[in-house]
């Protein structure tokens, strides 16, 4: 079953059951300072957890579904060496307002799963909240799930946001309830009891149901208060890449529908052939290469904070794993019409906007090319002088930031690479004493502007204003100060 149709099928099947159906919002939160990225399909519905009316479209909807694409920049480093985890996915949630509960929530989730992807449910595991008795029943009882493939976790695994009971962050949160497939021993793990935090890639956390009923407050980190909501709400996540990887019966997601044509690309170009697991180049690339244009197509630019310093450094971080696969000449630029082609018929900003993001990462590589050949060997230099346990030093890696465009975590990964660790507290005193130096630069400036400005004011005041004396007499003026 190709990706689309599977995304097709779930929004259709929540549409069948009530809920109204909404495009994809931006990757760039709105009104949401607290994000960075929309990272779950809930991120942009928030306000009616917390008992917004929503309304769209002039009507009042308490059941809406979406297909919602999210960036997770916490994900980076899992991105290439699990099979599982993208900086870029797409993410099938239906959500309820105030409306159903646990129990439509996860029958409506066993009978898409079984009947209509039509999944082996006896391959399917699903855990609870600890003391989420409610929910247990619902597996036990109505759906009819055995014990033993009913699992009970804490509140780092089984409520949402992960860990916020006491380490936030605030806002709509609750126990949650996760479905977990059983790739079988082909994917073994040493732990085959069932899935838990780090199962690896036999037991894939395919969907978490969270019922969100509380508000989370309080200090962060800190015991939270668990403010119950004016509403019961419901707010589901499912992986569309591993939903696909399992239904097109492929070793991982990489193999599937969207990701295989830009896997292939980069291995004609580097005449490298894929080989699953072993290619973390590969898959790196074809990640990061969707993130950043998932995003210039939303409107971000690269820069050097922000949101556009994370798509730099994840294009930093693509090339060099492209220089890795002998990939010397600007070369990502070229994949963009690959996944505009793969994603585009859902995402139309990015038929729309290709050309300008060409243009933009060809840009961006050309100026990383130019410095991370010197980068790399510098680099090289400075890990070949460690000794086995030292570390390099903040100070050289904030060098390799400052010169050659290093970010930090591409610097770290490949001391990590090499078995060495990079001192990330003096990375982030040297540049914490540059910043300092700038900023006291620039009050200098502004301190010499201001000044100049005043004189100039003075020799109006003394000569009248009649004659425009120009920067010559102010910059006069300034040199003396
Ligand atoms: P994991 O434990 O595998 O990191 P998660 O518990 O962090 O996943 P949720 O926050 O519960 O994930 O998100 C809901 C669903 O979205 C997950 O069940 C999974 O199918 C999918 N998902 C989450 N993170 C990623 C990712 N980085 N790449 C691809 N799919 C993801
Ligand atoms: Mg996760
Ligand atoms: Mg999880
Ligand atoms: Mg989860």
């Amino acid at each position: 079953m190709r990706t689309a149709e599977i995304r097709e099928k779930f929004l259709s099947f929540f549409e069948g059951k009530g809920h109204l159906r909404l495009p994809s919002f931006s990757l760039i939160p709105e009104n949401d300072p607290s994000l960075l990225f929309t990272s779950a399909g809930m991120a942009p519905l928030k306000p009616y957890f917390l008992g917004a009316k929503p309304i769209f479209g002039g009507r009042e909807w308490r059941r809406v579904t979406t297909c919602q694409e999210c960036l997770r920049v916490g994900d980076i480093e899992n991105v290439g060496r699990t099979s599982r985890h993208n900086t870029y996915f797409e993410m099938l949630g239906n959500f309820s307002f105030g409306d159903y509960f646990k129990k439509e929530a996860i029958l409506w989730a066993w009978e898409f799963l079984t009947e209509h992807l039509k999944l082996d449910p006896g391959r399917l595991w699903v855990t609870v909240y600890e003391d989420d008795d409610e929910a247990y029943g619902i597996w036990r009882d109505l759906v009819g799930v055995p014990e033993e493939k009913i699992g009970r976790f804490g509140e780092d695994e089984n409520y949402w946001p992960g860990g916020a009971i006491t380490h936030g962050p605030n806002g709509p949160s609750g126990p949650c309830s996760e479905i977990f497939y059983d790739r079988g021993p082909a994917f073994g793990t040493p732990d085959e009891t069932g899935p838990n935090t780090g199962s690896g890639d036999r037991f894939v956390e395919i969907w978490n149901l969270v019922f969100t009923q509380y508000d989370r407050q309080g200090p962060i980190p800190g015991p939270g208060i668990l403010k119950p909501l004016p509403q019961k709400n419901i707010d589901t996540g499912m992986g569309l890449y591993r939903v696909a990887a399992i239904l097109q019966d492929v070793e991982d997601f990489y193999r599937t529908d969207t990701f295989y044509p830009i896997i292939e690309r980069v291995a004609l170009y580097s005449g490298k052939p894929y080989e699953g697991k072993a290619s973390v180049s590969h898959r790196v690339i074809a990640d990061h290469i969707r993130a950043v244009v998932a995003a210039l197509s939303d409107g971000v630019t690269f820069s050097n904070t922000g949101r556009g310093y994370v798509i730099r450094r994840l294009l930093r971080r693509a090339l060099r794993h492209g220089y890795l696969l002998g990939l010397q000449e600007p070369f990502l630029h070229r994949l963009a019409p690959v996944v505009a082609e793969v994603l585009g018929d859902f995402y139309p900003e990015m038929r729309e906007n290709l050309e300008a993001v060409e243009r933009q990462i060809k840009l961006e590589e050309e100026r990383f090319l130019e410095t991370l050949e010197g980068g790399l060997k510098r680099l090289d230099a400075l890990l070949s002088g460690l000794k086995p346990g030292e570390v390099l030093p903040g100070g050289e890696a904030f060098r390799l930031y400052d010169t050659y465009g290093f970010p930090l975590d591409l610097t770290v990964e490949i001391a990590a690479e090499r078995g060495f660790g990079v001192d990330t507290e003096g990375f982030r005193k040297a540049l914490e004493e540059q910043q300092e130096r700038s900023r006291a630069a620039m009050a200098f400036e502004r301190d010499i502007f201001k000044k100049g400005a005043q004189v100039l004011e003075e020799l109006y005041a003394e000569r009248g204003a009649t004659e425009f004396l120009g920067y010559a007499a102010l910059e006069a003026e300034a040199e003396v100060l």
